[in-house]
């Protein structure tokens, strides 16, 4: 239930909830942390003031991407598990919606909720990720719902039981082969699921004490031809592997998994030839596939690849020029990450507030994405890239071994965590990346980002406001 804040002695003039009959709204945002955050912090800019907004999700709250993996194995506290609930960030003056959206009109700013509202929107923010589920392979599920001791592990952040579950994923190993798969991209977990490398420290020191046989392998199955979309972060990772004993299968997709008498059994297909292959296995870590969610392919808001088609610079919708997106379900040749989105965030909040002021959306997004490389148990690195996988300055920065590589690790999770907790916290804040006051963007012909790679505005600004620049100039 959302619930009126605390007024301080001293404090503004506390606004009065939005009427919950309202179902005409200027502003309306679908998705889960990170338009949760979005609607908290348009809400303290003052440019909203005086607009109708509504936040619609089926969910409540949300597990931290990037506390999940680092909780499992207990480098932090299980505390940090859960974002802030969307009730406690969202103030009572705009709508909160805990349903699903079932149907979007898009061509007339409709849509329809599971609960039976019609609604109607000026503007649109989606931030719905992927539809992401061990149903999608087939036996899968029967794992997840059974003991720990199946040492089979879904990688998904659906619940927080989840964290609790997965305790032992990499680590009960003693002999075989241990799969860790990651699914077709585009999809949740790219370029942060890779943990192959830090379970292969785990069997070493296994083997070391006499704790696993020699023969015992940790294995990466992907139906991709990469580990990392990222060229760069994709050529070390495969080096390491070289190194280490970690056997990469690529091309592989997995189809189902099953227990016979003997043994565990996952079928896999082959992309190219269509052949399939019953592989046994031991021990199992696996990222499900991701799908587009149906009432987005069917609104027509969607490329080729099923992906929100929304202009890479302004994250603006291509075709309609009221929709926004944030986060995993944005077009392009990306890897898409919670860190990523986090960059995104002050993009949209900017550039739909100006759309809804009819003023030029020129915040331009850089391409940031951020991922951990997780080494080792107590030692990694971190990759970064921007658009076009052009490297970062701070892209792979410090040694994969040794204290440095130590001392990053630490760095990296507690920074990792504490960049989610700010993000999604009660706090009343302006969010990334100043927090304390509204980030402010340059107009678009002194965008340093697009003068340096001589990117035509005409590449970023919507059709129909480049022919209303055209008609006014005339
Ligand atoms: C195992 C794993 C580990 C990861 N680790 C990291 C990490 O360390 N660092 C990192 O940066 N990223 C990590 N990620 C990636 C991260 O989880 C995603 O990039 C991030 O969650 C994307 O956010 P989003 O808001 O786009 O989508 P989501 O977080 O998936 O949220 C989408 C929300 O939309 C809601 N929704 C969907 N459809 C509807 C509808 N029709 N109506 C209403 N609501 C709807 C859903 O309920 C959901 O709450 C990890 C992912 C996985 C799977």
């Amino acid at each position: 239930m959302q619930s009126a804040g605390r007024g301080f002695a001293g404090g503004a003039v506390k606004k009065p909830p939005i009427d919950p009959s309202c179902t005409d709204f200027d502003l309306v945002l679908v998705g889960g942390p990170n338009c949760a955050a979005l609607t908290k912090f348009i809400q303290q800019n003052e440019r909203a003031a005086n607009l109708k907004i509504a936040m619609i999700s089926n969910q409540g709250v949300w597990v931290q991407p990037q506390a999940y993996f680092g909780i499992l194995h207990q480098h932090i506290k299980e505390l940090k598990m859960e974002t802030g609930t969307m009730s406690a960030m969202i103030d009572t003056w705009s709508k909160i919606e805990q349903t699903k959206v079932s149907k979007l009109n898009a061509a007339s700013n409709t849509m329809e909720l599971a609960n039976g509202k019609s609604i109607t929107y000026k503007a649109l923010v989606l931030g719905t990720g992927f539809d992401h589920s061990c149903e999608f392979v087939d036996g899968l599920s029967a794992f997840d719902e059974g003991p720990e001791s199946n040492n089979v592990y879904v990688h998904q952040l659906d619940k927080k039981e989840r964290l609790n579950r997965n305790f032992y994923n990499g680590w009960n190993h003693a002999g075989g082969d241990y799969i860790n798969y990651s699914p077709a991209t585009p999809y949740k977990g790219e370029g942060t699921d890779f943990y192959s490398l830090y379970y292969e420290s785990i069997l070493r020191q296994d083997k070391l004490l006499a704790g696993a046989a020699a023969g015992a392998r940790v294995q990466h199955w992907t139906p991709n031809k990469f580990i990392y979309a990222f060229p760069y972060a994709n050529e070390v990772a495969l080096e390491e592997c070289a190194k280490r004993g970690v056997e990469v299968m690529f091309g592989w997709e997995l189809m189902s998994v099953r227990e016979d008498a003997a043994s565990k059994v996952a079928v896999f297909k082959n992309v190219d030839s269509g052949e399939t292959i019953e592989k046994d296995f031991v021990g199992a870590s696996i990222n499900p596939p991701s799908r587009q969610h149906q009432f987005l392919l069917d609104a027509g808001v969607c490329d080729a690849d099923g992906q929100v088609d929304v202009n890479r610079y302004t994250l603006q919708h291509k075709k309609y020029e009221n929709i926004f997106a944030i986060g995993d379900c944005i077009s392009g040749e990306t890897t898409r990450t919670y860190t990523g989105a986090i960059s995104q965030n002050p993009i949209v909040k900017h550039n739909v507030l100006s759309f809804l002021e009819g003023k030029e959306t020129n915040a331009i997004y850089d391409g940031y994405q951020y991922m951990p490389a997780y080494f080792g148990t107590h030692y990694g690195a971190g990759f970064s890239h921007m658009h076009d996988f052009e490297p970062c300055s701070t892209n792979d920065s410090v040694p994969h071994y040794g204290i440095f590589s130590n001392l990053y690790f630490n760095y990296m999770m507690g920074n990792q965590q504490k960049m989610g907790e700010k993000y999604t916290s009660f706090n009343k804040t302006q969010g990334p990346p100043h927090y304390h006051y509204p980030a402010r963007f340059d107009a678009l012909e002194h965008n340093e980002y697009l003068e340096k790679r001589q990117i035509a505005i005409e590449d970023v600004v919507h059709p129909n406001a480049a022919a209303k620049l055209i008609a006014s100039a005339e």
